[in-house]
Parts: C-alpha cells; structure tokens; sequence
C-alpha cells in the first residue's frame, strides 16, 4: 500500500549548537488538523537528490503530539545528502517544505509508566525530549506517576548539550525526574560530570537496587511466563548510534536486565 505523504512546511529552524552543527526544527503540516504520534516515534523524510534519486531518512520526533506539528533535531554529517539539505538555508528557507511519511517505530514508553532510565547521546536526544514533553507536560497534568525519570546524555563537548536549559528547567520543577549530562572529552574547567553513559547507568541502577533492597544481578523471571506477560518495574530507553547502544545493552544485561526491560533506537 502506498504511504500517505504529507507535505511538512517549517516554521521555525535554529542552530543549537554550532559547533556541532545541530538544529532545531519546527514544522507543521498545514493539510492536517491533528498529527497524531506517540513520543519516540519518528517520520520519514522524502527529498530528491541532485542526481534525481529519491532519497529517505528517519527523523525521530523531538516534541510530544499536540496540533497539527512536530520538531527534530538534526546534525550535519559530513557529505551526507538529508543532514546537509535540511541545515542548508537555500535549500530549507524558513516557509520551505519537505515531504515526510509515518509516523512510524516502536521506541515508545512502555506502560503503565514505570521508573526509567532514559539514555542518549547526540541527536539521540530527540525522543527522550519529546518522552520528557509527554511525562512532564507544561500545560497538564503530569504522566510520570511520580516515577523516577532519569535523563543521562551523554556527548563529547558543553556546547553539545542540546537542549540543556529546557532539561535543566524540567528538573528544576519536577523532583523526579534527575537530568545527567556527562562529558567525555571534558576541559578541566567543566565542573559537572565526566565520562561515558554506562557509568552512570550502571551507579542509577546500583544505587536503586540497594534502596529497594534487590539483588544484583537481578534474578531472572520465571521462564514459564510468557514474555508478553512479564512486568518490570524499571525500564530503560537507550537512543543514539550503535556503539554506545551496545555497551549500554551490555551494562544492563550484566545485571540481570530482561531484554524486555531495554528498549533501544539505533540511528546507524
Ligand atoms: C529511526 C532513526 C531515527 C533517526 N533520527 C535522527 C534524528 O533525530 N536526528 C539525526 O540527526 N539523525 C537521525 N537519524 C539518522 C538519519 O536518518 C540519517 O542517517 C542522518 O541524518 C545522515 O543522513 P545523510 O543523508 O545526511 O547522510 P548519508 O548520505 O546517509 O550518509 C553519509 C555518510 O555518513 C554516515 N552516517 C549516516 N548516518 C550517520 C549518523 N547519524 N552519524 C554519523 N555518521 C552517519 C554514513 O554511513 C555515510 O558514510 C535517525 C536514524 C534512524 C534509523
């Protein structure tokens, strides 16, 4: 069956981090009154490239549903086609269009919301902020069930800290959700966290367990339960490309995680 196109217009683009090239993307579907989406979702961009071939690209959707738009997030990959003809102004000018189809994918929130160990690094920030948007609303009532959500982004540099004030703000306002922004390549001046993902996941889910009181590693469900009836009380949402996904894949595993507990997005 044919997918259904829609022609996205943008309403608004800014660059969030130059260095890092990252932007910010806000576009609207002037044909739809709603676009409906679950947060972690994403849409498939459609563009001609130069040679008349029609290229197509995920984007995963950087806002919580609410009218008729949606935002992402995109860097610039060095000689990449869809990366560099949505950052290109003359190419993408404010009242622009490009055409998408979906939404599509599973990275959504497992419900009932339970505590959560949301993981990203890069653009992989995009679901999480729309994870954040749907949990924490600005204009409703809140979703998080009092739940323990935990942000932990990862990336090399400070100015690669997308959307650092709007997490920070959250945090600020909401008591439990705990926002862990972690550097790698950090100068000696920084004075915040250092270091990879999976550190801080793996002291989250340390420092968790011996307050509940549970082993580690975690003992494994009973192996006469089907899958779909398995509930946990904890999950994690892991976004990014496939090296970090992998080791922190790995770190949760080692203690025991069920593969149902991980949920992941790989971008590569
Ligand atoms: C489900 C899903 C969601 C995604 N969401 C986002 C998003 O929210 N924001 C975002 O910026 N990207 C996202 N991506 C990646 C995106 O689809 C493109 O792959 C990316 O924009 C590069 O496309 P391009 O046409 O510019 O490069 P291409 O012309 O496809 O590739 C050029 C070169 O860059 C390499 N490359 C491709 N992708 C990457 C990458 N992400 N990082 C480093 N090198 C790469 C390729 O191997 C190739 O060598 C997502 C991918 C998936 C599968």
């Amino acid at each position: 069956m044919a997918r259904k196109l829609y022609t996205a217009r943008l309403a608004r683009k800014e660059c969030i981090s130059e260095p890092a090239q990252c932007f910010h993307f806000e576009f609207v579907i002037d044909e739809l009154e709603h676009f409906p989406y679950s947060p972690g979702q994403f849409v498939s961009a459609v563009a001609e490239d130069p040679h008349g071939k029609q290229q197509t690209r995920a984007y995963s959707i950087a806002s919580a549903a609410g009218g008729n738009g949606f935002d992402v997030c995109v860097n610039r990959v060095e000689g990449g086609f869809f990366s560099n003809h949505l950052a290109d102004l003359p190419d993408l000018p404010i009242g622009g269009t490009i055409q998408i189809h979906g939404p599509h994918g599973y990275f959504t929130l497992r419900e009932p919301v339970t505590d959560s160990i949301l993981i990203a690094t890069g653009t992989g920030i995009a679901p999480m902020r729309a994870f954040a948007q749907w949990l924490f609303p600005a204009d409703g009532p809140d979703r998080s069930n009092g739940k323990d959500i935990w942000l932990v982004y990862g990336t090399r540099y400070e100015s690669d800290i997308y959307y650092r004030q709007e997490f920070e703000a959250l945090a600020a306002r909401h008591p439990n959700f705990h926002y862990l922004a972690t550097l790698s390549r950090a100068p000696e001046t920084w004075p915040g966290l250092r270091g990879y993902v999976q550190e801080y996941v793996a002291k989250i889910v340390a420092e968790r367990a011996a307050r509940l009181g549970q082993p580690l590693p975690l003992t494994p469900p009973d192996v006469s339960i089907p899958a779909a009836q398995l509930s946990f009380d904890i999950h994690a949402y892991i976004c990014g490309l496939n090296n970090m996904v992998s080791a922190v894949r790995e770190c949760l595993t080692a203690f025991g995680w069920h593969k149902k507990q991980i949920v992941f997005e790989r971008y590569d």
